[in-house]
């Protein structure tokens, strides 16, 4: 095959950005997916932030299969037998839905990858790339068993475990530190029942998250309504498995076993079951982005970003795939793909939301790890609504005393003040 401009390995939302915007720019490039339809493999929860997509693909929510727009807000800590619970909802609705959608990434993908070929990108399916070629200190193009196709540019959109920026030297071993494991289940319910249930209207959708559901280890759960399911998981921060004796499904069923959680998937048949890992390593573990003719995006580059309250992955996927296409375009012109022409793609990054969030929030990642957060901090928040809300027909305490007996009573002041330094750094 005659040298190609580009070729973007995985069909993800960072390939099929990088291709999009490639092929709209009339430059020839390959999308090569390993599964033989895009999203076969892949999981979210998932919540698709798409104000990036509205600027790649104008209005891209009249033509995307969508689930539902979210409305409503939740986060809820948990103790066992009781829920605490910030609840947001809007009527105002923004033109650009920043709020999110609710996907399912196997119809989302599939989408994605369509757009990318519609615009002349050459979606290749089915084929898993299994290495990269060189000349001298260059990557030219890639392996896929017995087959090779060269190009002026590898771009690596493989996902979390990038075997592509391993073999580029890009990345070390991954450690458990700096992943998660996401489990996920989804639910099948009728979409009057979902709408009853989480007081929803029409189209609207809610995102729920939840800490303190976890056995103490660090990490979160959510749940999101799509159409007629509902998606429901936890993300685990990977180390908790070197620890503990408890697996995954076992984590899963505890979380279920909340009567919260039960009584909002009651009913509902279970559809899906997936669990993939999750970029948790936060800024100090981006890879290297660029080198002589290849770049890294995504997932697979550890752009992602974990602060409880949201999990944001998949807008960082695309925005960093177009972020490589507005380069290599620059680079095409110039005829110059080494790394000093290609190191263009990190200042883009660095002026976009993507690494400004990931900086701002470097320190969310200690504070995520810490098991107070996970355990103690939900059962006081959730003792002290039960005191507040309840009367017992002896004198009350005024609520700041009430406040000071239930945090004194949980935490000591050494781990209340280290504690809150925390938050205040990391958040
Ligand atoms: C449980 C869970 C919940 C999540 N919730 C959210 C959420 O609510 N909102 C959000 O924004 N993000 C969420 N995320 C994160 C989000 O899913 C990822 O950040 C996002 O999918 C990254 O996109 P990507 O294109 O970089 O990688 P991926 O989506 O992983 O795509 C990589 C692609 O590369 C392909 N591939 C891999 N290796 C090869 C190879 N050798 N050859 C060819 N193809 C290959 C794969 O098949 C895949 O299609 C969640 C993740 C998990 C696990």
């Amino acid at each position: 095959m005659e040298n190609l401009d580009a070729i973007v390995v995985g069909a993800g939302p960072a390939g099929s950005a990088a291709a999009y915007s490639l092929a709209k720019n009339g430059l020839e490039v390959m999308l090569v997916e390993r599964a033989k339809t895009p999203g076969e493999k892949n999981v979210s929860g998932g919540v698709l932030y798409g104000q990036v997509l509205h600027n790649l693909i104008p209005n891209y929510w009249e033509k995307a299969p969508l689930e539902r727009r979210i409305t409503t807000h939740r986060l809820s800590l948990l103790s066992n037998e009781s829920a605490f619970t910030l609840d947001f909802s809007s009527g105002k609705r923004s033109p650009v839905p920043n709020d999110g959608y609710s996907i399912n990434r196997y119809k989302f993908d599939q989408w994605f990858a369509e757009q990318a070929e519609n615009a002349g990108a050459l979606l290749a399916p089915g084929i898993r790339v299994d290495d990269l070629l060189w000349k001298k200190n260059r990557i030219i193009g890639v392996k896929a068993g017995t087959d090779e196709v060269q190009a002026n540019v590898v771009i690596a959109a493989d996902g979390v475990n990038s075997q592509l920026a391993a073999k580029a030297h890009m990345r070390k071993e991954h450690t458990s530190e700096q992943m998660g494991l996401g489990i996920k289940e989804v639910y099948k319910l009728p979409r009057k029942i979902i709408e009853e249930r989480f007081n929803l209207i029409g189209n609207e959708g809610a995102a729920y998250h939840f800490i303190g559901c976890t056995k103490g280890h660090p990490g979160g759960g959510f749940l999101y309504t799509n159409q007629d399911t509902l998606s429901l998981g936890l993300v685990i921060f990977l180390p908790a498995f070197e620890v503990t004796k408890d697996t995954a499904p076992d984590l899963m069923e505890h979380y279920k076993s909340h009567a919260f959680i039960q009584r909002l998937i009651r009913d509902g048949e279970l559809k899906e079951y997936s669990a993939h890992l999750v970029p948790e390593g936060g800024y100090s573990k981006i890879t290297k982005l660029y080198t002589n003719g290849f770049l890294v995006t995504g997932d697979a580059a550890g752009l992602a970003f974990n602060i409880g309250y949201a999990l944001e992955g998949m807008n960082f996927a695309i925005a960093s795939g177009i972020a490589a296409a507005e380069t290599v375009i620059a680079a095409t012109k110039t005829g110059d793909f080494s790394k000093r022409s290609l190191k263009r793609y990190e200042q883009v990054l660095r002026d976009s939301f993507v690494l400004k969030d990931m900086k701002t929030f470097k320190r969310a990642h200690n504070l995520f790890n810490n098991p107070r957060l996970h355990s103690t901090y939900p059962k006081l928040v959730n003792t002290f609504a039960h005191d507040l809300f309840t009367s017992k027909a002896v004198p009350r305490q005024k609520l700041v005393q009430l406040l000071i007996r239930h945090v004194l009573g949980n935490v000591t002041i050494p781990s209340l003040i280290r504690d809150g330094l925390q938050v205040v750094r990391g958040l």
